[in-house]
């Protein structure tokens, strides 16, 4: 769908705008269709007024970080793509408030946002080693590890709701569920505050960092895009266990090829495209229903058009 040319213009005037543009050049796995147009706001004050503009001419839009729990359709996405990730041209306000909170830029890498807090002397966010994307997306997908995630740092977070009216909601542990916070749909958040603990010894903590990216780099097919872990582990069972012992490590549709090294990541090992990866997950889905009668939902989000 072409977007008429007095959006674009007034959607210009908020960012960056770029039409019919492949979203795989947004996306880890390295796959995706057009968005029809991705607009990469100039800052936080210009997101309510996209939203109003998608609202006001019945436009989808859709909110993406950095693109590492997503597999995007190859026919792409209809309607506006807002790209809330910092890069070349954007970087995040990241600081420690008056009241010993820091404030983060929702566009803010988990990089950077670890790389100030470890700076800083603030520890608790080393969870966030290795995982990609940025801190927008892992709030919302309540991202981490056993070491720790989003929810146990998290003071509060500042959203744009639907209507592009913006507020602040204060997080509880009650919000989430697995790989999820609910903080009501379509709401996007552009910033949140983070409860860390002062004092930590630097050393220490860049160590322990040490550690976990060695020990990720051992365990996770790193030199081949993903999304990460592909489906969420059902109660009680590890799926990379089920699709290990329903002999599907290895397989392979086109490209795309369930991880030898680690079967719940299927990653792109030649040129895969989105629905070679979806024919992926739909068959590993389907063979562990045969064999042990488990439904295994996906951790990565499908969006677009396949
Ligand atoms: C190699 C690899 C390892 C990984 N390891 C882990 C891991 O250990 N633990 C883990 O939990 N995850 C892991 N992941 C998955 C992924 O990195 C996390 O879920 C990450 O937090 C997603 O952030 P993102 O910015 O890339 O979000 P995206 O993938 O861009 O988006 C994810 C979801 O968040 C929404 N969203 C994004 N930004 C916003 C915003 N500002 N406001 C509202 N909604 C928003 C999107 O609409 C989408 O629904 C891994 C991925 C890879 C590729």
């Amino acid at each position: 769908m072409r977007i008429s040319p007095y959006i674009i213009e007034a959607l210009s005037e908020l960012g960056q705008v770029k039409e019919s543009e492949p979203l795989m050049h947004y996306t880890t796995y390295r796959t995706g269709g057009p968005a029809d147009a991705i607009v990469f706001p100039w800052n936080n004050g210009c997101v309510p007024k996209v939203v109003r503009i998608a609202a006001e001419y019945g436009l989808p839009l859709m909110v993406i970080g950095g693109g590492s729990n997503l597999l995007v359709g190859d026919k792409g996405i209809t309607g506006i793509v807002m790209r809330l990730c910092e890069d070349d041209s954007r970087r995040a306000d990241i600081s420690v408030l008056e009241d010993g909170y820091v404030y983060a830029d929702a566009i803010a890498s988990k990089q950077s946002f670890l790389d100030f807090a470890v700076s800083a002397g603030f520890g608790g966010a080393e969870f966030m080693a290795g995982i990609p994307g940025c801190l927008g997306g892992g709030i919302i997908m309540n991202a981490g590890t056993s070491e720790g995630m989003f929810v146990d740092i998290l003071k509060d977070v500042d959203i744009v709701d639907y209507a592009g009216d913006e507020r602040t909601q204060v997080i509880d542990k009650a919000m989430t569920s697995y790989r999820t916070m609910n903080i009501g749909s379509g709401n996007i958040i552009t910033g949140a505050r983070f409860r860390l603990a002062r004092g930590y010894d630097i050393t220490d903590m860049r160590r322990r960092i040490d550690e976990i990216l060695a020990d990720r780099r051992k365990k996770h097919p790193l030199d081949f895009p993903s999304a990460g872990s592909v489906f969420k582990n059902p109660e009680g069972y590890s799926s990379w266990k089920l699709i290990d012992e329903a002999g599907l490590k290895g397989t392979r549709i086109g490209g795309a090829c369930v991880s030898d090294l680690h079967t719940n990541f299927i990653i792109n090992a030649d040129n895969a495209t989105s629905q070679d990866i979806k024919n992926l997950v739909d068959l590993v889905r389907e063979t562990v229903y045969k064999k042990f009668g488990i439904t295994l939902e996906t951790e990565v989000k499908m969006i677009g058009t396949f």
